[in-house]
């Protein structure tokens, strides 16, 4: 049978913490390093989203055309 610990050294060796910058779409800067937890083996890949500059300047686009 399994002890706790054991078990959560299992586990601890299962996953990992990686850090996963996020690159805006628009400019390419890398705008925020999230924290996500990963199976060990698993893909690390960026992220992709809009960064807060950006993202005033699409609304203020956005606004303008309307
Ligand atoms: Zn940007």
């Amino acid at each position: 049978m399994e002890t706790d610990t054991e078990k959560l050294k299992k586990s601890e060796k299962s996953s990992e913490q990686k850090k996963i910058p996020k690159i805006c779409s628009w400019c390419g800067m890398i705008f925020s390093i999230d924290d996500w937890e990963f199976k060990t083996g698993h893909k690390i890949h960026v992220t992709h989203g809009i960064c807060p500059k950006c993202f005033a300047k699409e609304k203020a686009e956005g606004e303008k055309i309307k």
